[in-house]
């Protein structure tokens, strides 16, 4: 960026010295002629300037990259201090509920696994930054419950309260920065995003919009989820898809100036095949929406951004394991990978990709990005 900038300046710079060359130089009349040959000469001592920085080798077959592969997008829901459910909790809250010491041990076991953290939206991009031969993840977190994260007041102030997956997230950052910090929260705005009544404990603080900008200055990222977690197949209108969809987009809007949600993840995992259109854009109340990518609730990895079978609109994720650990969970696939795990070159420009699986590479998928095969 900074030597386009310089080339744009050294180009005019030229047309300036040119001009002033012609005009005292110039006689008037049939001199005019010559102005245009003074201005075009500078522009070839420009151009190298203008040539981006190449980026440092990497060793490739040391580093493997393989970004044809498949990415984990965890689908997470709700946390509890406890490390063991309550006999009488039911199988989906089993399911869905994890104790905040899964979650820390959990990081760390990624960690030195090789995952580092990367975006909902670096994916949508194809722009993946992970530092080279590392393995990207994604954290998706649905529903904007007060366990995914919270704030509490300390001193006058707000702080993450330290009951979160925010705050877990961010004591292993301190330790291991080089893990990254990102995830997209999945909100419902019907409802206050991230809070809860409490009876003992410190209570939870802050304002809806003070609660969404905390998350968004965290460097977090906030998705759509519908206005009041509607479920997608009982829509029999694009009228109430729009308005699930819109009026979510509306109130952000208003908590949270000019902040767009890019993707969406379905509501129960269900969708509207009919009124599928409205669920990607739409317009409600004058405001509208689009959503780049819809994620589902699945039961394996994600594929690259550029297989041939790739569809932004349909997008798989793993459930994070709950207490009652089950087959296709996100332990499951740690346990049991599948071939081709996606590796990072480092170089969000370039797709880097072996020979042996260029089959998985639809080059028209690539768009300003630049094909590497080893
Ligand atoms: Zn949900």
């Amino acid at each position: 960026m900074k030597m386009k900038r310089l080339a744009v300046l050294l180009l005019a710079l030229a047309l300036i010295v040119g001009l002033e060359v012609a005009l005292t130089h110039g006689l008037g009349g049939g001199e005019s002629a010559s102005a245009p040959a003074a201005t075009a000469s500078p522009e070839p001592t420009a151009e190298p300037a203008a040539t981006p920085e190449p980026t440092p080798p990497i060793d490739l077959e040391k580093t493997k990259p393989n970004e044809a592969g498949e990415i984990p997008i965890v689908m997470f829901h709700a946390f509890v201090e406890e490390t063991e459910p309550d006999e009488s909790a039911s199988t989906s809250f089993k399911q869905y509920t994890q104790s905040f010491a899964y979650f820390k041990d959990l990081l760390g076991r990624l960690y030195d696994m090789g995952y580092r953290m990367t975006s909902m939206n670096d994916f949508l991009s194809n722009s993946i930054a992970v530092e080279a031969g590392y393995k990207p993840v994604i954290f998706t977190f649905d529903d904007s419950s007060a366990s995914q994260f919270s704030l509490i007041e300390e001193n006058g102030e707000l702080v993450v309260n330290p009951q979160c997956a925010v705050a877990v997230m961010l004591d292993f950052y301190k330790e291991h920065p080089d893990f990254g910090l990102e995830g997209t929260f999945y909100v419902n705005l019907g409802a206050s995003p991230f809070y809860e009544e409490r009876t003992e404990g410190t209570p939870l603080a802050g304002t809806a919009q003070e609660r969404l900008q905390y998350l968004i200055d965290l460097g977090f990222e906030v998705g759509n989820h519908t206005y009041s977690h509607y479920s997608l197949p009982d829509a029999r209108d694009a009228e109430t898809v729009m308005y699930e969809v819109g009026k979510n987009q509306a109130v952000m809007y208003d908590l949270v100036k000019d902040y767009t949600f890019t993707s969406f993840s379905l509501p129960f995992g269900s969708t509207t095949p009919d009124l599928f259109e409205y669920v990607k854009g739409g317009v409600y109340e004058g405001v509208a929406y689009k959503n780049l990518g819809i994620v589902e609730v699945g039961w394996d990895p994600a594929i690259s951004p550029v297989n041939p079978d790739y569809n932004p609109y349909s997008i798989h994720r793993i459930r994070g394991t709950g207490f009652l650990a089950e087959d296709c969970d996100f332990e499951w696939w740690l346990k049991n990978p599948r071939d081709p795990i996606y590796v990072s070159d480092g170089d969000p420009d370039i797709v880097t990709v072996p020979e042996s699986y260029l089959s998985l590479v639809d080059q028209s998928k690539l768009g300003t990005k630049q094909l590497r095969t080893y």
